[in-house]
């Protein structure tokens, strides 16, 4: 349809969650409703197809939601990222800094061949951790990661520069 979204008036935002003084971004709300869903997934491959992607990849969970309807609409595969321990063929794992200990992301060995071009796709950019754990894994790979896309960038974070020299797309922003 031709219909044009603000696609923020379906974000609801939740104060103190889950800590006191985060203004968390929920998602869900825009989730739901299937022409919005629809229409935002659209405009996030529009904004992405210049690239030349080979395949999509995306972070657990809220990656998938965005990463694997991207690759559907890009006419690529999609390939999880996932916390380790969970993936069942073998894998490779990044580690990285979480507020309190860290955290451990795998990728099976075989999801990636050597030069093609990915995209990682995520719900949020907030201070890039994520994201940038899923660059090393994708370059431990021998993947060109030339994208990262969102739906919400958090610009206060920063984010965006842990990141290093790939295009960051993001359809809404928080100041
Ligand atoms: P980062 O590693 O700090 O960039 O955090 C990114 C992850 O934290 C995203 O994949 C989100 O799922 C989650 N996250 C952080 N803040 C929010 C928020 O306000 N709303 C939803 N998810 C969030």
């Amino acid at each position: 349809s031709n219909q044009t979204y603000n696609f923020k008036d379906y974000i609801r935002v939740i104060p103190d969650f889950p800590q006191p003084g985060i203004r968390f971004k929920d998602i869900t709300t825009l989730l739901k409703d299937g022409a919005a869903y629809r229409a935002v997934i659209a405009e996030m491959r529009d904004a992405v197809k210049h690239l030349k992607i080979d395949i999509v990849a995306g972070p657990e969970a809220r990656g998938f939601v965005v990463g694997a309807p991207l690759a559907l609409e890009l006419g690529v595969g999609f390939v999880p990222i996932r916390k380790s321990g969970k993936l069942p063929g073998e894998t490779i794992t990044a580690s990285y800094d979480l507020e309190y200990g860290k955290d451990v992301l795998a990728m099976h060995k075989d999801a990636i061949q050597p030069g093609q071009r990915v995209l990682i796709g995520d719900d949020l950019l907030a201070t890039g951790g994520t994201i940038a754990s899923s660059i090393n894994l994708v370059k431990q790979l021998g993947g060109e990661v030339v994208g990262a896309a969102f739906l919400i960038e958090l610009l206060y974070l920063n984010g965006r520069e842990k990141l290093g020299d790939i295009d960051v797309f993001s359809i809404m922003t928080y100041e």
